[in-house]
């Protein structure tokens, strides 16, 4: 099969082996995939990944031992846990410390025209989402995570750094449920895509002090400075980039200002679809800036590395 691999080099391939199922698991035909940013950190080495790559996806089910799936357009989960452990039996397989994760960790992704996902992560997608808004569940659900996490009142202010697509994804969903939102970048043609709803935009914190909640979403270490700097006192800071901070960081303000720090990463997918399907007008296509055919693979992640890109989605 054609597949998107990344050894230590990023190739595109025509002769894959096709992925077996195992009982249990679905084999998926992909129709559209989406390039993220971790994406880009795997193949700069984070978690020493080597595979197929990718992980948001949208496609059909081509066989599975439920013959119910065969043939439904699905997207999937993208932690596949053992199912065993403490952490399973709780419900949080998220948190599985056995759970490989679809081209991320010891899984091969969705960058090809087959990928294969254990049934129960699957979701099926309704006739009224398109494909190209599909993609968008996996992100859309990792935003959503931050209303699992925190109980929000409706009356807070919420600043969100960072206008890469994780940024937007969080403005907007905290948008559906406190007013008072501001998303800052430093990248006007991404800003001005990113309005919806009440969120308001801006290309500095300067107004932004005595926050109430912050969420990181640049990934750098100077983020989670300005976050610091923005917070009120007992206020909450979200982090939500995966990438890890490398540049020494002082974390004094931390414990000055009594401030909370909260990790953030995966959301359920039902949230994401359910939010999806609530709010029809949340402007997901406006954030494809770029899409190519799989065969172009290397050029579209060199694209998607340039600063002005947002989105881009892979056709099979
Ligand atoms: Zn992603
Ligand atoms: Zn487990």
């Amino acid at each position: 099969m054609r597949a998107v691999v990344w050894d230590g080099q990023l190739r595109f391939v025509v002769d894959y082996p096709d992925p077996e199922i195992q009982p249990g698991w679905a084999r998926i035909r992909v129709k559209t995939v989406g390039i993220c940013r971790t994406d880009l950190e795997l193949i700069n080495g984070y978690l020493g990944f080597s595979g197929v790559l990718g992980h948001e996806f949208v496609g059909i089910v081509e066989s599975c031992e439920e013959s119910r799936w065969i043939g439904k357009r699905v997207a999937g989960e993208i932690n596949v846990a053992c199912g065993h452990c403490s952490w399973c039996q709780k419900g949080q397989g998220r948190h599985c410390p056995n759970r490989t994760t679809l081209g991320i960790d010891r899984l091969n992704g969705c960058m090809a025209d087959y990928c294969i996902l254990p049934i129960s992560n699957l979701i099926e997608i309704p006739e009224g989402i398109s494909d190209d808004r599909a993609v968008f569940i996996e992100p859309l659900s990792a935003a959503c995570e931050i209303l699992e996490q925190l109980t929000l009142s409706g009356s807070e202010r919420i600043v969100v750094l960072g206008d890469g697509r994780l940024g937007i994804l969080c403005a907007w969903v905290l948008s559906t449920v406190v007013s008072d939102v501001t998303l800052i970048g430093h990248h006007p043609e991404k800003l001005m895509l990113s309005a919806w709803n009440s969120v308001k935009i801006a290309q500095d914190s300067n107004h932004c002090t005595g926050t109430d909640v912050v969420v990181e979403a640049t990934g750098s270490a100077a983020g989670l400075a300005e976050a610091m700097t923005l917070c009120r006192p007992r206020g909450i800071i979200v982090l939500k980039s995966t990438v890890a901070v490398s540049a020494p960081v002082n974390l004094s303000p931390i414990v000055i200002h009594e401030l909370t720090v909260l990790g953030s990463r995966c959301g359920q997918f039902r949230h994401g679809l359910s939010l999806m399907e609530q709010h029809p007008d949340m402007p997901f296509e406006s954030l494809i800036t770029n899409r190519f055919p799989i065969e172009a693979a290397p050029a579209a992640f060199h694209r998607t590395a340039q600063n002005s890109a947002i989105k881009t989605l892979l056709d099979l």
